[in-house]
């Protein structure tokens, strides 16, 4: 099990906060979202590749109605295949198997056409961009899913790129998902004023917090790698987006 942060108890005015310096500074303010278990939800994605592997090779029928509710985060997977009912050797079995497909599809464009959002994420970062900051979305997906991506952001009612929101995706395959997020620091300083930056890495929300010390930085609470495991202080964990009690 990885590391699990406890949200701040007054997270919806943290994010309140981001709104108000957002409406503040206008054209100066710069705020960075991630994607993946960030803005957007890959569990589905993950379900359907297990779907699509069992169909395809014929292995495991019983996974062939794999749940992904039982999906607790995006990082689960060997936890969920249990709650599926896998005994503990037929989980080994079988991501021995599946590994090599997961690496081969999982970042993809059509892969990630199933992605959804976290809750209230599309509202929120509607009315970041409303109130008149610039927006990056800084993802270390690979660039040859920008198609995929920029797909599934229109449909879920996310701002697209274009004047004053920028989409940064990873272009080296060699550089690690660390390297090309502290990457971005400089060119997020030199377009404005980093008044926040959003992320489900605590290596990643460390890095923000170490590079922009003014700036609110906030943690997703929807689950991790597991590469880092504590948190820096001030990093604000929150569990999604929605401000007010019932929105979706
Ligand atoms: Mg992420």
């Amino acid at each position: 099990m990885t590391a699990h942060f406890e949200v701040h108890p007054s997270w919806r005015q943290v994010l309140g906060h981001v709104l108000a310096e957002a409406g503040r500074l206008r054209t100066d303010a710069v705020v960075a979202f991630d994607l993946d278990s960030t803005l957007l939800d890959n569990r589905p994605r993950q379900a359907a590749l297990v779907h699509r592997f069992v169909r395809e090779y014929g292995t495991s029928p019983a996974l062939a109605d794999f749940d992904a509710r039982h999906l607790h985060t995006g990082f689960d997977m060997r936890e969920a295949l249990g709650r599926q009912g896998l005994s503990p050797e037929a989980v080994e079995v079988f991501l021995a198997d599946f590994r090599p497909y997961w690496r081969a599809h999982f970042f993809t464009s059509e892969a990630c056409q199933v992605d959804v959002p976290v809750r209230g994420a599309p509202d929120y970062v509607r009315r970041t961009r409303a109130a008149g900051a610039q927006l990056a979305y800084v993802t270390a997906r690979p660039e040859d899913m920008r198609p995929g991506t920029l797909d599934v952001l229109r449909r879920h009612g996310f701002p697209l790129p274009g004047p004053g929101v920028q989409l940064w995706m990873r272009q080296d395959e060699e550089s690690t998902d660390e390297d090309f997020k502290r990457g971005t620091h400089p060119r997020l300083a030199r377009w404005g004023r980093v008044v926040a930056a959003f992320d489900n890495e605590p290596g990643h929300a460390n890095d923000y917090r170490a590079a922009f010390p003014e700036a609110t930085v906030v943690l997703l609470t929807t689950g991790h790698s597991g590469r880092v495991s504590a948190l820096a202080e001030g990093v604000i964990p929150v569990p999604h987006f929605a401000l007010d009690a019932g929105q979706e």
